[in-house]
């Protein structure tokens, strides 16, 4: 869902995992103190302050932020522990998503990592029922109303997570029970999937009924429906992606001859000798023994003006991000999951000495699904169960509160 939730700010890392969170999601924060502050507080306290209200809704949203995070780190947690990297998290404008690179192996892996996340949750609106319950009859309006919010919150966004909408929580539970029971992964996604879109048209239709009848919280809802219905329809496609390109390596599927830009010659001489000499729209860039430093993109160098481009070397220029390095025997299935090669578009493939030997662009996967879809079978295909799921495969937590 990159495409959906933008480029995201990262603000920490929670055990080694970095937070982001999408400007989005600064519009939902202002949006919910907006709506408790000016609804849901002067409702169940009498006679409040807007600014105490407003102040109210503002705290129930950060600490509703910090659940959603803790939720995400559920999922994060026990997925590492089954080999699956977390690369982010990203709170955005329906909740959080985990980018997780890989995907589960067997089906258990994923029910039980599918589960962990609601399972935070439900301890979370457990601590803070039982807190609401717990507190002395001295205790101010304003903390009682605090906590109950956060039990009741919580307690939403376990039940809507639940359902079976696939990509939500309790999607990934079906698709893990039905991959369990047939063995077949791709099939379980795409029923999964399926009645995830049901699910997601169901609440658009909801969403509309409640706006017709004036309710603005109609919009919430048709919003997380067309959010699932995408999302499903993604996660399906990601799987025959994953399906047709599973146990194919780079080597097979990158371009060659590959020409590469010694990293100490300048910008000037690389425009001339290479981009315009060789018309292609990346190189990568090798150090004096020949090893990869780099990939240097033609956007990176037209992005300079004429003045600035006077006294560079290449090297200076270069895009070092270690994810757009992959080893010739490398799973394609596991590249096009890295978020390095959907930021560039392209990879450079090196031996086991680190010496370029191809590039891998993604005109050059596409051109492979294009030719394993009309042949009706992938090039990688028949790899059987190992096959992982969807690339980027998301675990996504919908805010209904
Ligand atoms: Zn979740």
């Amino acid at each position: 869902m990159g495409c959906v939730t933008g480029k995201s700010i990262r603000i920490g890392r929670i055990a080694g995992i970095p937070i982001g969170i999408s400007p989005w999601w600064l519009v939902i924060v202002a949006l919910f103190t907006w709506s408790l502050g000016d609804y849901y507080y002067p409702e169940v306290i009498a006679n409040i302050a807007p600014a105490t209200a407003y102040g109210l809704g503002f705290v129930s949203v950060l600490l509703l932020f910090a659940s959603i995070v803790l939720h995400e780190l559920g999922h994060a947690i026990v997925a590492r522990r089954h080999g699956i990297e977390i690369e982010e998290i990203d709170l955005w404008l329906l909740g959080g998503v985990s980018k997780m690179s890989g995907d589960a192996h067997e089906p258990s892996d994923e029910l039980r990592y599918a589960l962990a996340g609601p399972a935070v949750t439900a301890l979370i609106a457990a601590a803070f029922g039982g807190m609401a319950l717990a507190l002395p009859a001295s205790t101010p309006a304003t903390v009682k109303a605090l906590v109950e919010y956060q039990a009741l919150a919580n307690g939403l966004i376990l039940v809507f997570n639940l359902l079976p909408a696939f990509p939500l929580d309790g999607g990934r539970v079906l698709r893990s029970l039905l991959w369990k029971r047939g063995g077949d992964m791709r099939r379980a996604t795409d029923t999964a999937a399926g009645v995830g879109r049901v699910f997601g048209y169901v609440l658009v239709g909801l969403g509309v009924l409640e706006l017709l009848s004036g309710s603005p919280g109609g919009l919430w809802l048709g919003a997380i429906g067309f959010f699932i219905v995408v999302a499903a329809g993604a996660q399906a496609v990601g799987a025959e992606v994953q399906e047709v390109f599973s146990g194919l390596a780079a080597g097979e599927l990158m371009s060659t001859p590959v020409v590469s830009i010694p990293a100490s010659i300048s910008v000037e001489e690389a425009v001339r000798e290479f981009f315009v000499g060789y018309r292609y729209n990346a190189f990568p860039a090798t150090g004096l023994d020949g090893r990869l430093l780099g990939l240097l993109e033609i956007g990176r160098v037209r992005a300079l003006t004429a003045a600035q481009r006077s006294g560079r070397t290449v090297g200076e220029l270069l895009d070092r991000d270690p994810g757009l390095r992959i080893g010739a025997d490398q799973d394609v299935a596991l590249l096009l999951e890295r978020p390095a090669f959907a930021r560039v578009g392209r990879a450079a493939v090196v031996d086991d000495r680190g010496v370029p030997v191809g590039l891998l662009s993604i005109t050059d996967v596409q051109r492979a699904l294009q030719a394993a879809r009309i042949a009706g079978t992938g090039p990688g295909a028949g790899t059987g169960p190992g096959a992982g799921t969807g690339p980027g495969a998301k675990h996504p937590t919908a805010v209904a509160g």
